[in-house]
């Protein structure tokens, strides 16, 4: 008897392992490692999806009956490198092999994808209603027809030059006829109803300019020679090109000759803010042979993107970090752009890396891998100074750029000089100038720095843990300071330790407040704001950036969203209000944070014709990080992070393990965090070679409380990433059934944000 073994689709701990069904004589030869079927499950039978991942004969009669394969989902297949794929990420990942799964297949599609039907008017059939509009006695058209014709033809605009298309139902409605009539008017030849899938539309996949490639630089030129004698390989190399150096240019080249080679090329690109200017890009060089792969595409949209992989119809799939597994069939080239995003990290299970999974494919695909940035993550230029990655450098422009000047400016001065205000007088007269000027202004505020810590105005003392070298977090409540990695604790004073004055506040102003304020001192100026709040909607963030493009918007205002990758060229100053915001967030990641994003910020001036001009406000001109931001100094900057890296022992000198626990008894929390280290402390001495092994906490997490519940937080730093995934597993069997309903865990090594 033919048998297969399959993963449920359904993500418990109980049933994560593989079930044994009959292949009935129909499905013979339909059924192969991969294929998607329905099967019945449980006691009532319900038809379940599940994946096989192994088939074979039947050589020991089980003492219980064995159910049959009920159906196969066509067209939904996943390779076997993908299963490959999904058990190590399992593993790697600890988590359900069904979820691991799940990220191989698009969500939801097998049912809800339907083609549909659409009404088209191809250009010669609207010339042949037109003609027959003009007579109308040859032509057969009773009045209700032609008033069909006509409601129809209202669709039609005359520049666009494209053929009209309407989903049936609409048409129906708006012609307030039948199906059966069109389909008369179909035979006529007046009209077309065909099946679409649906999402066939994706805008920004339409075709506009076309660009040609570029004859490359010197650096360039190399970047490129060095990737291409690779291309049978696999290889990692990290291409660090300053801002405007022309890495895309490198990509489109080198992903020419994959193409060339007949083989596919996978794009990542860190967020949705970004993926319609550079997926453009791509698609304005390679045409039709570019797919793209994000959050924001629907369920129909994402299948048929996904499908297009699969039969070799697109070449190139431009994404987010889900795009890592798209089904290609042979795999040239991965390319992953601003390499140093935190986006790349999953953040819920699969707790999935891109870069790593984009190293596993390229090794089973014998590929080169390219990481690019500006502002390389410093664990990844660590790898390239220890020859794990090879090294690519970009050091000059492109283009030469028209200027741009950069100020920090000392915000203790201006307290000092008596301006309370949130704008410094030199950027609120830079910011005039450019209004009189009509040219644009950009004003940054990093969101995540609303973590309450508290500074010194006068001198910029801040309150950093003893033992971590990170801010500590103000809890209003108690009026202490924390530290969220080790639990130390102090209490605030009412002046300034360091220099006695009585400006010590807690800091954080939000985007909506900085919008009033700005609203009041520029009262004419055309002010918009972007941040999380103002983009919901699935166009929000296209739509004011299209504005601003338009020059709609004078002045706007945003998160770190606006910082990023956009080309404004009327953009004549930015500002960011205030750099210490993102050097005091608890997290050891702090400086590099505020390295990528003042260099980002930098970045957006002097792209176009007009001279750029940004101001940095600061209550820490001396931070290393901001000054070497400011000479545009990356090299700088790494050699002294990672000096304190390995003081402070911090990736890439350890591995990090994050335990955070939700609970509504606050004590609980604790206690379970309290007994884990114990037990890794007797695990640790037991086993001896886990001597490295150093534990933080536990203590209240970064976030102290969510929708009701307490949140903790452990943390263990090993040097070896097996240890932790010991640890991990030692941590996820102490919940048992019970404890696991008043008591959620989440383990993750390796997190790009700490919270
Ligand atoms: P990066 O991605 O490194 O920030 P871009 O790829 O956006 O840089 O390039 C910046 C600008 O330089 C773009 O307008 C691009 O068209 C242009 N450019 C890149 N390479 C060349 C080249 N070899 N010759 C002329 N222009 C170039
Ligand atoms: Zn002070
Ligand atoms: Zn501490």
């Amino acid at each position: 008897m033919e048998i297969v073994q399959v993963i449920i689709g359904i993500s418990t701990k109980a049933l994560d392992r593989p079930f044994t069904y009959i292949i009935p004589k129909t499905f013979r030869d339909l059924v192969e490692v991969g294929s998607v079927v329905l099967v019945p499950f449980g006691k009532g039978n319900t038809l379940k999806e599940a994946y096989v991942i192994d088939r074979g004969i039947l050589t020991k009669e089980p003492d219980y009956q064995l159910k049959e394969i009920h159906d196969v989902i066509h067209d939904v297949k996943v390779e076997k490198e993908l299963i490959k794929l999904a058990y190590w990420i399992h593993k790697r990942y600890e988590c359900n092999i069904t979820s691991a799964l799940k990220l191989m297949v698009p969500t939801d599609v097998h049912s809800k994808v339907k083609t549909h039907k659409v009404v088209t008017l191809e250009l010669d059939q609207i010339t042949k209603i037109q003609d027959a509009f003009q007579d109308l006695e040859v032509s057969k058209l009773t009045t209700k027809r032609q008033e069909v014709l006509k409601s129809l033809l209202t669709r039609w605009h005359e520049d666009s030059k494209k053929p009209i298309k309407i989903p049936l139902k609409e048409a129906i409605q708006i012609g307030k006829t039948t199906h059966g009539l069109l389909k008369t008017l179909q035979e006529l030849g007046y009209l077309t109803i065909i099946d679409d899938e649906i999402g066939r539309d994706i805008q920004v996949l339409r075709k506009g300019i076309t660009s040609q490639e570029l004859i490359l630089n010197n650096e360039q030129k190399m970047c490129v020679d060095k990737v291409a004698c690779s291309l049978n390989e696999q290889e990692t190399f990290l291409l660090y090109g300053i801002t405007g150096s022309g890495k895309t240019e490198v990509y489109m080249q080198l992903i020419q000759k994959v193409l060339n080679r007949g083989e596919s090329v996978i794009v990542l690109i860190p967020e949705i803010g970004l993926t319609p200017l550079t997926t453009r890009r791509f698609v304005e060089r390679f045409g039709p042979v570019v797919g793209v792969q994000h959050s924001k595409l629907n369920a129909g949209e994402r299948y048929e993107q996904w499908l297009k992989a699969k039969r070799g119809e697109i070449q190139i799939m431009v994404g987010a970090r889900s795009a890592i597994f798209t089904p290609f069939n042979k795999i040239g080239l991965i390319i992953i752009d601003e390499e140093h995003e935190h986006t790349y990290k999953s953040e819920q299970n699969p707790r999935y890396h891109a870069r790593e999974v984009a190293i596993k494919r390229s090794i089973d695909h014998q590929c080169p891998v390219v990481l690019g940035s500006a502002t390389p993550l410093i664990e990844s230029y660590h790898k390239a100074m220890t020859d794990n990655y090879t090294l690519l450098n970009l050091t000059a422009r492109a283009v030469e750029g028209s200027k741009r000047q950069v100020t920090m400016i000392d915000m203790r001065h201006e307290l000092e000089n008596g301006n309370m205000s949130i704008l410094s007088n030199e950027l609120e007269q830079g910011i005039t100038d450019a209004l009189k000027k009509q040219e644009q202004i950009i004003l940054f505020i990093n969101r995540r720095g609303f973590a309450n810590f508290v500074s010194c105005r006068k001198c910029g003392f801040v309150y950093t843990c003893k033992d971590c070298d990170v801010s500590m977090t103000y809890h209003a409540n108690n009026k202490r300071m924390i530290c969220h990695y080790c639990g130390y604790s102090l209490p605030v004073d009412k002046t300034c330790p360091e220099c006695g004055s009585s400006y010590l506040k807690a800091f954080g102003a939000g985007t909506q407040k900085i919008q009033s304020y700005i609203k009041k001192t520029f009262p004419n100026a055309k002010i918009a704001r972007m941040d999380q709040d103002t983009t919901q909607k699935k166009h929000g963030h296209e739509l004011i950036l299209k504005a601003f493009e338009d020059k709609e918007i004078d002045i706007l205002i945003g998160t770190q969203m606006i910082a990023k990758g956009h080309d404004f060229h009327n953009v004549s100053v930015v500002g960011v209000l205030a750099a210490d915001l993102s050097l005091h967030i608890d997290d050891f990641r702090a400086a590099e944070r505020t390295f990528q994003l003042v260099t980002q910020v930098i970045g957006r001036t002097g792209r176009g014709d007009v001279n750029g001009h940004a101001f940095i406000q600061t209550y820490s001109p001396d931070h290393f990080a901001l000054k070497y931001a400011l000479e545009e100094n990356y090299i700088g900057f790494y050699n002294e992070e990672i000096l304190f890296r390995r003081a402070m022992i911090y990736p890439p000198f350890c591995h990090i393990l994050q335990v955070i626990t939700l609970t509504e008894n606050e004590e609980l929390g604790m206690r379970f965090l309290n007994e884990r280290v114990e037990k890794i402390e007797n695990f640790v001495d037991k086993e001896k070679q886990f001597g490295d092994i150093i534990v933080l906490g536990p203590a209240k997490a970064g976030i102290g409380r969510v929708k009701g519940k307490y949140r903790h937080r452990l943390l263990v730093k090993g040097s070896s990433y097996k240890q932790l995934t010991n640890i991990r597993k030692e941590l996820y069997n102490s919940i048992d059934n019970k404890l696991s309903q008043v008591l959620q865990i989440h383990v993750d090594i390796n997190p790009l944000i700490m919270y």
